[in-house]
């Protein structure tokens, strides 16, 4: 109790998070005023995905049965994934001046996504992941993330207005990690509520990382980079949320479990709690983190009322839906796909 009441007072750098509550009121307010939900800063990559019976082998030619191409990236995936739930949405990052990066931003322009901070590369590809599936459903990849890794300190300035007029930011991973490091500063400063999904987890991240993003957002194998501790079921995560709230000094830890579904915690201190999926029966589990966290980032954005438990048992659902159809961001519900009442 005497926590929530502190909460609610201090500043929201500083304060410690409840739970069960809405957050504190000068938070709300705030973030009610926003012209935009939520700013997304990170990685588009093209997945260019070949089927085949078998991999070659090194220097062998093979005859496959199929090419998909599809969207990807993570951040542009929890972008897609906001857009379609009714966030409105901004995009900061980079493409190459090639025919993916402009179907990259089509594609962002049909979802609705602001793409003004979409800045174009001449020196880089649009990101690419290399994706073979062999007929076991084994997969090998190979990202090149190309134009993602020319983003640059000015390319957040120049983003400054529109992250300042966002009610949350997130910030993925697949950039340079000084530039990502920068975006959380900027966010910090305009006290904009930030959330950081820590993917790909480097070996070694900034204090920044952790103790300024309001929500830190991670995997099974990313929180176990990141604390040490192995991670393969809800009881050892909830030691690796301990360890990012205690250690580190994350205010709200997110780890999620797979078809196990999520732990969270904040720094109240009080409780690491797990919440389960329903068992599904998964038919491309592709892209359910980035359904999780494009989910987090619209309830975040836009229900400041709702308890972080309920906002993780919604995200929960939406990224299991998501595993139960093929595909990546086509395998993401829109808001009339949802349930009555779920929003
Ligand atoms: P990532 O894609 O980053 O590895 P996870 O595998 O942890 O992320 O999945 C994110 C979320 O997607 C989980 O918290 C859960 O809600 C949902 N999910 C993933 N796999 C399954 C599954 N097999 N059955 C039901 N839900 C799943």
């Amino acid at each position: 109790e005497g926590n929530l009441l502190i909460s609610r007072k201090s500043s929201p750098v500083h304060s410690s998070v409840a739970l069960d509550q809405p957050r504190p009121q000068e938070i709300f307010d705030n973030m009610l005023e926003k012209k935009i939900d939520i700013c997304f800063i990170g990685g588009i990559i093209m997945d260019m995905t070949s089927y085949m019976d078998a991999f070659p082998k090194p220097g062998e030619t093979k005859v496959g049965h199929r090419f998909e191409a599809g969207y990807g990236g993570k951040a542009a995936n929890q972008a897609a994934l906001a857009a379609k739930l009714g966030a409105k949405c901004a995009m900061v990052a980079r493409v190459g001046d090639d025919a993916n990066g402009r179907s990259y931003i089509d594609h962002f322009r049909s979802l609705g996504i602001n793409v003004n901070n979409i800045r174009t590369s001449d020196k880089s590809s649009t990101g690419a992941a290399n994706i073979w599936v062999d007929d076991s459903g084994m997969n090998c990849i190979c990202v090149i993330l190309g134009a993602n890794l020319d983003m640059t300190k000015q390319d957040i300035l120049d983003a400054e207005d529109t992250i300042a007029a966002s009610a949350a930011v997130v910030i993925g991973l697949e950039l340079d990690i000084d530039i990502a490091h920068f975006a959380i500063q900027i966010a910090g400063k305009h006290k904009v509520q930030c959330l950081l999904n820590a993917a790909p987890m480097p070996k070694d991240m900034h204090e920044d990382f952790f103790c300024i993003p309001d929500v830190f957002n991670v995997n099974e194998s990313e929180a176990s980079i990141a604390t040490g501790i192995a991670v393969t079921d809800a009881e050892s995560a909830k030691l690796a949320a301990r360890h990012l709230v205690e250690k580190k000094h994350c205010k709200t830890v997110i780890i999620t479990l797979g078809e196990n579904g999520a732990v969270f915690g904040s720094n109240d201190g009080a409780q690491f709690v797990h919440v389960p999926t329903d068992p599904v029966k998964a038919v491309d589990t592709t892209g359910a983190g980035d359904a999780f966290c494009g989910a987090l980032a619209f309830f975040w954005a836009k229900y400041p009322d709702l308890p972080v438990e309920t906002i993780v048992k919604k995200c929960c659902d939406v990224a299991t839906m998501s595993v139960l159809k093929p595909g990546t961001q086509a395998s993401f519900p829109s808001r009339e796909e949802l349930p009555e009442g779920f929003i």
